[in-house]
Protein backbone atom coordinates (compact mmCIF):
# COMPACT_ATOMS: atom_id res chain seq x y z
CA UNK A 1 0.00 0.00 0.00
CA UNK A 2 1.52 3.30 -1.21
CA UNK A 3 0.77 6.30 1.09
CA UNK A 4 0.57 9.57 -0.89
CA UNK A 5 1.50 13.33 1.05
CA UNK A 6 0.84 16.36 -1.20
CA UNK A 7 -1.30 19.79 -1.26
CA UNK A 8 -3.71 19.54 -3.39
CA UNK A 9 -6.60 21.28 -5.27
CA UNK A 10 -10.35 20.01 -5.27
CA UNK A 11 -11.52 20.71 -9.24
CA UNK A 12 -14.53 18.91 -8.65
CA UNK A 13 -16.94 15.93 -6.60
CA UNK A 14 -19.59 13.35 -7.09
CA UNK A 15 -21.41 11.22 -4.90
CA UNK A 16 -20.68 7.57 -5.34
CA UNK A 17 -23.28 5.15 -3.66
CA UNK A 18 -25.25 6.54 -0.29
CA UNK A 19 -22.57 7.60 1.99
CA UNK A 20 -19.11 8.23 -0.12
CA UNK A 21 -18.44 10.81 -2.39
CA UNK A 22 -15.45 10.94 -5.20
CA UNK A 23 -13.09 14.08 -5.39
CA UNK A 24 -10.98 14.79 -8.97
CA UNK A 25 -7.61 16.61 -6.97
CA UNK A 26 -5.21 18.38 -8.81
CA UNK A 27 -2.36 17.26 -6.22
CA UNK A 28 1.12 19.47 -6.47
CA UNK A 29 3.11 16.48 -6.27
CA UNK A 30 1.39 13.70 -7.86
CA UNK A 31 -1.08 15.38 -10.92
CA UNK A 32 -4.18 14.87 -11.45
CA UNK A 33 -6.01 11.78 -9.51
CA UNK A 34 -9.75 10.42 -8.60
CA UNK A 35 -10.10 9.68 -4.88
CA UNK A 36 -12.65 8.50 -2.49
CA UNK A 37 -13.77 10.14 0.90
CA UNK A 38 -15.37 7.32 2.54
CA UNK A 39 -18.58 8.77 4.11
CA UNK A 40 -18.20 11.78 3.16
CA UNK A 41 -22.11 11.97 2.40
CA UNK A 42 -22.76 11.95 6.42
CA UNK A 43 -22.69 15.20 7.64
CA UNK A 44 -21.20 13.83 11.10
CA UNK A 45 -18.33 12.36 9.12
CA UNK A 46 -14.64 13.68 9.52
CA UNK A 47 -14.22 13.77 5.84
CA UNK A 48 -17.64 15.86 4.96
CA UNK A 49 -15.76 19.20 4.13
CA UNK A 50 -12.95 17.82 2.85
CA UNK A 51 -13.38 17.68 -0.87
CA UNK A 52 -15.27 20.79 -1.07
CA UNK A 53 -15.09 22.15 -4.85
CA UNK A 54 -11.90 24.61 -5.48
CA UNK A 55 -10.52 24.41 -1.77
CA UNK A 56 -6.92 23.89 -1.00
CA UNK A 57 -5.69 21.36 1.46
CA UNK A 58 -2.72 18.78 2.29
CA UNK A 59 -4.25 15.32 1.68
CA UNK A 60 -2.62 11.59 2.89
CA UNK A 61 -4.52 9.57 0.55
CA UNK A 62 -3.79 5.69 0.25
CA UNK A 63 -3.30 3.66 -3.13
CA UNK A 64 -6.26 0.53 -2.72
CA UNK A 65 -6.08 -1.92 -5.12
CA UNK A 66 -8.82 -0.43 -7.68
CA UNK A 67 -9.08 3.35 -6.23
CA UNK A 68 -6.95 6.03 -4.13
CA UNK A 69 -8.96 6.44 -0.43
CA UNK A 70 -8.26 10.00 1.22
CA UNK A 71 -6.80 9.32 4.78
CA UNK A 72 -6.31 12.47 6.45
CA UNK A 73 -6.77 16.14 5.34
CA UNK A 74 -5.52 19.67 6.54
CA UNK A 75 -7.47 22.76 5.39
CA UNK A 76 -5.10 25.53 3.20
CA UNK A 77 -7.52 27.27 1.95
CA UNK A 78 -11.20 27.45 1.74
CA UNK A 79 -11.75 30.28 -0.53
CA UNK A 80 -15.13 30.82 1.08
CA UNK A 81 -15.97 34.28 -1.12
CA UNK A 82 -16.25 31.85 -3.86
CA UNK A 83 -19.12 29.55 -2.04
CA UNK A 84 -21.26 32.74 -1.27
CA UNK A 85 -21.60 33.92 -4.47
CA UNK A 86 -22.88 33.12 -7.60
CA UNK A 87 -20.97 34.80 -9.95
CA UNK A 88 -17.26 33.84 -8.78
CA UNK A 89 -18.60 30.04 -8.04
CA UNK A 90 -19.73 30.15 -12.47
CA UNK A 91 -15.71 31.56 -13.13
CA UNK A 92 -14.33 29.31 -10.37
CA UNK A 93 -16.44 26.27 -12.29
CA UNK A 94 -15.29 27.70 -15.77
CA UNK A 95 -11.50 27.58 -14.64
CA UNK A 96 -12.00 23.76 -13.05
CA UNK A 97 -13.80 22.47 -15.99
CA UNK A 98 -10.77 23.70 -18.49
CA UNK A 99 -8.02 22.17 -16.45
CA UNK A 100 -9.89 19.09 -15.75
CA UNK A 101 -10.05 18.64 -19.25
CA UNK A 102 -6.56 19.35 -20.42
CA UNK A 103 -4.94 17.55 -17.58
CA UNK A 104 -4.78 13.50 -18.01
CA UNK A 105 -4.81 11.34 -15.39
CA UNK A 106 -1.58 11.27 -13.73
CA UNK A 107 -0.77 14.22 -15.48
CA UNK A 108 1.46 16.42 -13.11
CA UNK A 109 2.49 20.31 -13.91
CA UNK A 110 3.56 22.41 -11.09
CA UNK A 111 3.27 25.36 -13.20
CA UNK A 112 -0.11 24.79 -13.92
CA UNK A 113 -1.11 24.33 -10.37
CA UNK A 114 0.19 27.00 -9.08
CA UNK A 115 -1.60 29.21 -12.11
CA UNK A 116 -4.42 27.54 -11.12
CA UNK A 117 -4.08 28.21 -7.33
CA UNK A 118 -3.14 32.00 -8.50
CA UNK A 119 -6.31 31.96 -10.28
CA UNK A 120 -8.74 30.43 -7.45
CA UNK A 121 -6.98 32.78 -5.19
CA UNK A 122 -7.93 35.81 -7.86
CA UNK A 123 -11.42 34.79 -8.12
CA UNK A 124 -11.77 34.69 -4.00
CA UNK A 125 -10.34 38.04 -3.40
CA UNK A 126 -10.99 40.28 -6.42
CA UNK A 127 -13.65 41.57 -7.62
CA UNK A 128 -13.56 41.58 -11.30
CA UNK A 129 -16.47 41.34 -14.75
CA UNK A 130 -16.51 37.60 -14.69
CA UNK A 131 -16.47 37.75 -18.61
CA UNK A 132 -12.99 40.53 -18.71
CA UNK A 133 -11.41 37.29 -16.16
CA UNK A 134 -11.90 34.56 -17.98
CA UNK A 135 -10.61 36.45 -21.03
CA UNK A 136 -7.57 37.05 -19.21
CA UNK A 137 -7.30 33.30 -17.37
CA UNK A 138 -7.72 31.98 -20.78
CA UNK A 139 -5.24 34.10 -22.67
CA UNK A 140 -2.95 33.09 -19.43
CA UNK A 141 -3.65 29.67 -20.00
CA UNK A 142 -3.11 29.34 -23.65
CA UNK A 143 0.39 31.01 -23.17
CA UNK A 144 1.44 28.74 -20.19
CA UNK A 145 0.85 26.01 -22.32
CA UNK A 146 2.78 26.79 -25.43
CA UNK A 147 -0.32 28.20 -27.27
CA UNK A 148 0.03 31.22 -27.19
CA UNK A 149 -1.08 33.62 -30.44
CA UNK A 150 1.22 36.10 -31.66
CA UNK A 151 -0.38 39.57 -31.37
CA UNK A 152 2.40 41.92 -32.10
CA UNK A 153 3.60 41.20 -35.93
CA UNK A 154 0.94 39.71 -38.52
CA UNK A 155 1.98 36.49 -38.52
CA UNK A 156 2.65 35.87 -42.26
CA UNK A 157 5.00 38.96 -42.93
CA UNK A 158 5.93 40.32 -39.23
CA UNK A 159 5.02 43.68 -39.73
CA UNK A 160 3.80 45.68 -36.96
CA UNK A 161 1.61 47.76 -38.35
CA UNK A 162 -2.65 47.46 -39.96
CA UNK A 163 -3.20 44.05 -38.13
CA UNK A 164 -6.83 44.38 -38.62
CA UNK A 165 -7.43 40.50 -38.87
CA UNK A 166 -7.36 37.11 -36.64
CA UNK A 167 -6.78 33.85 -37.79
CA UNK A 168 -6.69 30.77 -35.49
CA UNK A 169 -4.90 28.35 -38.30
CA UNK A 170 -2.11 30.63 -38.80
CA UNK A 171 -2.25 31.16 -35.31
CA UNK A 172 -2.52 35.12 -34.54
CA UNK A 173 -2.70 38.93 -36.13
CA UNK A 174 -2.84 38.85 -40.00
CA UNK A 175 -2.08 42.11 -41.83
CA UNK A 176 -4.38 43.49 -45.01
CA UNK A 177 -2.30 42.15 -47.49
CA UNK A 178 -1.64 39.15 -45.90
CA UNK A 179 -5.36 37.90 -45.06
CA UNK A 180 -5.58 35.92 -47.75
CA UNK A 181 -2.91 33.40 -46.69
CA UNK A 182 -4.72 32.51 -44.20
CA UNK A 183 -7.86 30.71 -44.90
CA UNK A 184 -10.00 31.66 -41.60
CA UNK A 185 -8.71 35.09 -41.01
CA UNK A 186 -11.81 37.14 -39.59
CA UNK A 187 -11.58 41.07 -38.88
CA UNK A 188 -10.52 41.92 -35.28
CA UNK A 189 -11.50 45.39 -33.96
CA UNK A 190 -8.52 47.25 -33.21
CA UNK A 191 -10.03 48.26 -29.65
CA UNK A 192 -10.52 44.36 -29.31
CA UNK A 193 -6.86 43.70 -30.23
CA UNK A 194 -5.61 45.96 -27.60
CA UNK A 195 -7.96 44.29 -24.95
CA UNK A 196 -7.14 41.20 -25.45
CA UNK A 197 -2.80 42.27 -25.00
CA UNK A 198 -4.60 44.02 -21.85
CA UNK A 199 -6.20 40.64 -20.48
CA UNK A 200 -2.76 38.92 -21.32
CA UNK A 201 -0.19 40.81 -19.92
CA UNK A 202 -1.97 42.17 -17.05
CA UNK A 203 -2.28 40.80 -13.78
CA UNK A 204 -5.73 39.94 -12.10
CA UNK A 205 -5.44 42.95 -9.74
CA UNK A 206 -5.12 45.34 -12.67
CA UNK A 207 -8.40 44.17 -14.25
CA UNK A 208 -10.43 45.22 -11.19
CA UNK A 209 -11.49 48.48 -12.63
CA UNK A 210 -11.13 48.92 -16.50
CA UNK A 211 -14.28 49.74 -18.14
CA UNK A 212 -14.96 47.47 -21.67
CA UNK A 213 -18.04 47.66 -23.73
CA UNK A 214 -19.94 44.44 -24.13
CA UNK A 215 -19.48 44.38 -27.71
CA UNK A 216 -15.55 44.18 -27.35
CA UNK A 217 -15.70 42.04 -24.52
CA UNK A 218 -18.15 39.62 -26.89
CA UNK A 219 -15.66 39.89 -29.49
CA UNK A 220 -12.51 38.66 -27.23
CA UNK A 221 -14.54 36.01 -26.10
CA UNK A 222 -15.74 34.76 -29.43
CA UNK A 223 -11.77 35.11 -30.44
CA UNK A 224 -10.37 33.46 -27.63
CA UNK A 225 -12.90 30.20 -27.49
CA UNK A 226 -12.60 29.47 -30.88
CA UNK A 227 -8.76 29.50 -30.90
CA UNK A 228 -8.54 27.50 -27.87
CA UNK A 229 -11.04 24.86 -29.45
CA UNK A 230 -8.68 24.99 -32.54
CA UNK A 231 -5.21 24.32 -30.07
CA UNK A 232 -6.14 22.72 -27.00
CA UNK A 233 -8.72 20.83 -28.95
CA UNK A 234 -11.49 21.67 -25.94
CA UNK A 235 -15.04 21.98 -26.44
CA UNK A 236 -15.59 24.60 -23.50
CA UNK A 237 -19.06 26.01 -22.32
CA UNK A 238 -17.82 29.58 -21.92
CA UNK A 239 -20.43 31.07 -24.66
CA UNK A 240 -23.47 29.36 -22.54
CA UNK A 241 -21.91 30.04 -19.83
CA UNK A 242 -21.64 34.36 -20.86
CA UNK A 243 -25.28 33.68 -21.66
CA UNK A 244 -26.08 32.67 -18.19
CA UNK A 245 -24.05 35.45 -16.88
CA UNK A 246 -25.92 38.06 -18.42
CA UNK A 247 -28.79 36.95 -17.70
CA UNK A 248 -28.76 37.17 -13.86
ZN1 LIG B 1 1.35 40.63 -43.32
Amino acid sequence: MRLLKTEAIVLKNNSIGETDKMATLFTKNYGKLRAVAKGARRSKSRFVNAIRPFMVANYVIFEGQNYYYIDQWELIESHKNIEKDLVKFSVASYISETVNKILEENQKSEKLYQFLKHSFKAVDELQIDPLIFIASYNLKLVSLLGYMPQLDNCIVCGKREDLKYFSNSCGGVVCTICKNKCFDARPLHEVALKAIKYFFKGDYEKLQNIKVSGVIKEEVDKIITAYMKEHLEIELKSKDFIDKLQNM
